[in-house]
């Protein structure tokens, strides 16, 4: 059970207004709110009402919006309150570098990076939402946290899954981790139903209700091969040793396998907040109202082999994970560009995944980083060049 004095005392939300950010303040609040913790930082971007009413209601000493157009807005909304109001790249490492002990980072996408390594270098424990932190930077994320002296817990369900499931002195036997995966709304789609799929489609996702890039990354499994990376880094295994199997009952949140066969998997039903709260009281476990599973009503768990040509986000990810190098850094920037493409209707939902193998084949003779910044040109220069895919695309359309 959760005692006060194992949990952290300061915490900060990065990305506080977003899904995983809105269920991380009702586990605080659960737990124990302003009573127990003292909230140091919580930042969003343009959605300054709720960022200005969480920073009320949680007494956080700084709020900051990503958004510099919105910085006058923000400090208006907070009149009076003493909450310390900031703004823009700056704003989110000066939150991120306040003395929390704990720091969710919940921000979308390699917009993450910056701020989620500034609360790396002080030593804060990092609950990680922002998987495109491990898939960008890899192991120059993993030495910065480990340089800083704290530590990394996983907050992706398979991943806190997976966490929850490997024993600590098992290691040795431990043969392979089994990422489950719902598959998505289109799980039976065919290639050629998938092409004309909508926006509004892409997002509707039949289990968990997430943001909106990761249910479109859900539908095209972008999100899965997104985990097949952030699985390599945060467990240090072998892109042979990390399998896929779609689950569509999302009921186990992934496996773990044995050298002696035995299979451990962790279960519940999809609701981020358990593993919210275990990156929160860990080793300990909170008492969370989230609904427990009720086998006899289930009945049965299913289990798919991956269809990697129906959905080839997968591939790219093995051949990602065995390239090395900056590859990760080049998919996951190139998707979040096709990405934007495809939310605003210039390409399909093909699309997105082509765009992604094109950066990555366009960027193969990159050398490895060898720092942050060498990171940060990777993604910069995958970006450039999607934008260029995408015009070619939206050309022979
Ligand atoms: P979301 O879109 O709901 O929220 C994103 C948050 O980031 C918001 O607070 C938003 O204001 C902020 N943000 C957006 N753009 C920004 C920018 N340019 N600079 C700074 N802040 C910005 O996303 P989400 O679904 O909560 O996902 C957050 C992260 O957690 C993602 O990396 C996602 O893959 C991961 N994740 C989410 C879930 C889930 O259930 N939603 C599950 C596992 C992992
Ligand atoms: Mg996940």
């Amino acid at each position: 059970m959760f005692k006060e004095e194992t949990a952290p005392h300061r915490l900060t939300v990065l990305g506080s207004t977003g899904s995983i950010g809105v269920n991380t303040l009702d586990v605080i609040r659960h737990l124990g709110g302003r009573d127990r913790f003292e909230i140091m930082a919580l930042t969003g971007n343009g959605n300054i009402t709720l960022l200005a009413e969480q920073a009320r209601a949680t007494g956080a000493r700084m709020a900051v919006t990503a958004d510099e157009s919105q910085y006058v807005a923000l400090k208006d909304a907070l009149d009076g309150t003493g909450t310390v109001v900031a703004a823009g790249r700056s704003g989110l490492i000066e939150a991120a570098t306040m003395n929390a002990e704990w720091v969710m980072a919940a921000i979308v996408g390699t917009a993450g990076l910056a701020p989620t390594l500034a609360a790396a270098a002080r030593g804060a424990t990092i609950a990680l939402a922002n998987k495109e932190c491990l898939v960008s930077a890899g192991e120059l994320f993993v030495q910065a946290v480990q340089k800083g002296g704290g530590r990394l817990i996983p907050v992706d369900s398979e991943h806190s899954a997976i966490f929850q499931c490997l024993e600590k002195d098992q290691r040795p036997s431990l043969e392979r981790i089994i990422l489950t995966a719902s598959g998505g709304p289109f799980r039976t789609h065919s290639r050629e139903q998938m092409a004309e799929v909508t926006v509004q489609a892409a997002r509707t996702h039949p289990n968990w209700s997430m943001g909106l890039k990761i249910s479109v990354g859900s539908a095209s499994m972008f999100n899965k091969a997104l985990e097949m990376i952030e699985a390599k880094h945060l467990f240090d295994v072998g892109p042979e040793q990390i399998e896929v199997i779609v689950h569509p009952q999302s009921i186990i949140h992934s496996m773990v396998g044995y050298s002696d066969g035995s299979v451990i998997a962790q279960l519940g039903v999809p609701d981020m907040r358990t593993a919210i709260g275990y990156a929160l009281t860990f080793p300990a476990r909170p008492q969370l109202p989230v609904d427990r599973l009720d086998f006899a009503r289930i009945a049965r768990l299913d289990f798919e082999a991956p269809d990697e040509t129906r959905f080839p986000a997968l591939r790219l990810a093995r051949t990602a994970l065995q390239r090395g190098g900056v590859q990760g850094a080049a998919m996951n920037a190139a998707e979040e560009t096709a990405f934007d493409a495809f939310v605003d209707e210039r390409i399909g939902f093909l699309d997105m995944a082509d765009i992604a193998e094109t950066v990555m084949e366009e960027m193969i003779a990159f050398g490895g980083a060898t720092s942050i910044n060498d990171v940060f040109e990777a993604d910069a220069e995958a970006r450039r060049r999607a934008v260029d895919a995408i015009a070619r695309k939206e050309k022979a359309a």
